[in-house]
């Protein structure tokens, strides 16, 4: 490696050595004939003080995210001098050597500071400069062990990671658009949804699934929560009782997630001012006793209608209040809304065995129990004027053994970004995509 250490990981102990380092330039304060170079990688910002000599040689090349090596001996720092900026405040280094390894460009493209003006279209054109932003960085460290801890823990749940096909002929998933692509002669979709897959996986005998992978949706819409590229956590289970088991495992998976966050993200969530409130429970509320509260804050909520953006947020703001909880499991939407695969309770065709999850009030997952028995989900498919022949692979599912089953489908996005209070999706994954945004 080019480096000894990194400039966040240097402490009082390296005192007295000369160490390596390599990184970005930050800053670089010139006093008169001597100078303060602030460097920065990855994991902060360490102080380098620059003689006469280096300070002629350099002071006009170290521009501002230059890259550079610099070689130098670990000193004490007096206390007076202590920057908040720098992670290590009571040390400095006195460089000895510095060598140029790539020098930026003037006057950078946007604002690589702490607090920028830049807007967020110019932000997401030059993303990889953005990720410099300390903020924004916290953001993308903390979205990777959203990844790994959700991996974690249905791996310990003894969930099988199945990686379905993104390329697919037609979904089974009515409702959102796809895109289509030219395939050979024929046209394919882009997947808007592994629930075939994972349906077939778990009749395949491998009975519980997990699937993360990027879910594709052709909707033409501009909101703060979409994306028509998103990342999908999608699980589905065998042999359950009914509906309830799914939002157990869910409830717990959230309880781990949640509290290894705190745990390994201590210093990302306290820089981004987020507090982490782990559930110990999650309050489940029907939609009829959703249409109550609406109606008290004058809001009509239709039999047939599921919540739209206004109701997730009335709702969730309720349930802060009621049960200091940032999540709520919303249940027995209308049949009129959900997928023709939902299960209906014995006597009730008009609602489903399926559920929304709401964080801070805003869905961040759709789940059910889906119907397994032939004869009835055929029905189901007609009474949506779907035609279910057509959808061979999907109907072998039903026939040759088919455990009662369900699960979920959550969004990896849609998670990170409520778990921080970001303002849009699109603060949340690294290049978006949405009907303007195709690069970079
Ligand atoms: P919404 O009502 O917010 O449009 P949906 O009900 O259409 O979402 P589902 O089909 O239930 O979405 O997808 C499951 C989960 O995937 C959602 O709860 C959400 O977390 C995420 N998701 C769905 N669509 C998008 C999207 N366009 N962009 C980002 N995440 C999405
Ligand atoms: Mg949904």
């Amino acid at each position: 490696m080019l480096r000894t250490h990194a400039c966040g990981e240097v402490s009082e102990k390296e005192v007295g050595q000369t160490i390596t380092l390599c990184g970005w330039v930050d800053t670089l304060r010139v006093s008169g004939k001597i100078s303060f170079l602030l460097l920065r990688d990855r994991t902060g910002i360490i102080q380098i003080f620059l003689d006469k000599t280096l300070t002629e040689k350099y002071q006009h090349e170290l521009k501002k995210e230059s890259v550079v090596l610099v070689e130098g001996l670990v000193n004490k720092r007096p206390d007076n001098q202590v920057k908040r900026e720098e992670k290590t405040g009571s040390i400095e280094i006195a460089g000895k050597g510095i060598e140029l390894l790539s020098a930026a460009e003037t006057p950078l493209p946007i604002d690589v500071v702490a607090e920028t003006t830049t807007n967020i279209d110019k932000r997401l054109d030059y993303r990889f400069l953005d990720v410099r932003r300390e903020k924004v960085k916290n953001i993308f460290m903390i979205r990777s062990k959203v990844y790994s801890k959700t991996v974690e823990f249905f791996d310990k749940a003894g969930f099988v990671a199945i990686q379905s096909p993104r390329l697919t002929a037609s979904g089974v998933e009515s409702g959102a658009e796809e895109f289509k692509i030219p395939y050979f002669g024929k046209t394919a979709s882009l997947a808007q949804s592994p629930q075939v897959y994972k349906q077939m996986f778990v009749v395949s005998g491998l009975e519980k699934v997990y699937d993360i992978g990027p879910i594709f949706r052709a909707e033409k819409s501009h909101t703060t929560r979409h994306l028509t590229e998103f990342i999908g956590i999608d699980m589905e289970m065998g042999f359950i009782q009914d509906e309830n088991d799914v939002m157990t495992v869910v409830e717990e998976y959230l309880k781990f997630l949640l509290a290894e966050l705190k745990r390994v993200c201590k210093e990302e969530l306290e820089h981004l001012g987020v507090t982490i409130n782990v559930p110990k429970t999650i309050p489940k509320m029907t939609l009829t006793e959703a249409r109550t509260i609406l109606k008290d804050h004058g809001k009509i909520l239709p039999d047939n209608e599921d919540l739209d953006a206004e109701g997730e947020r009335i709702i969730g703001e309720h349930v802060k209040k009621r049960h200091n909880c940032d999540f709520v499991f919303m249940l027995e939407y209308p049949w009129a809304k959900r997928p023709f695969y939902h299960m209906r309770p014995e006597g009730n065709k008009k609602i489903t065995k399926s559920f929304d999850l709401l964080f801070n009030g805003v869905e961040i997952a759709t789940g059910a129990q889906r119907e397994h028995r032939l004869e009835i989900l055929e029905a189901q498919a007609k009474e949506k004027d779907i035609d279910f022949s057509k959808m061979t692979f999907y109907r072998d599912i039903f026939r040759y053994g088919c455990p009662p089953h369900g699960g979920i489908g959550m969004g990896l996005d849609r998670i990170t970004q409520r778990l921080l209070n970001l303002d849009n999706i699109r603060e949340a994954i690294l290049l978006p995509r949405d009907p303007e945004r195709l690069t970079p």
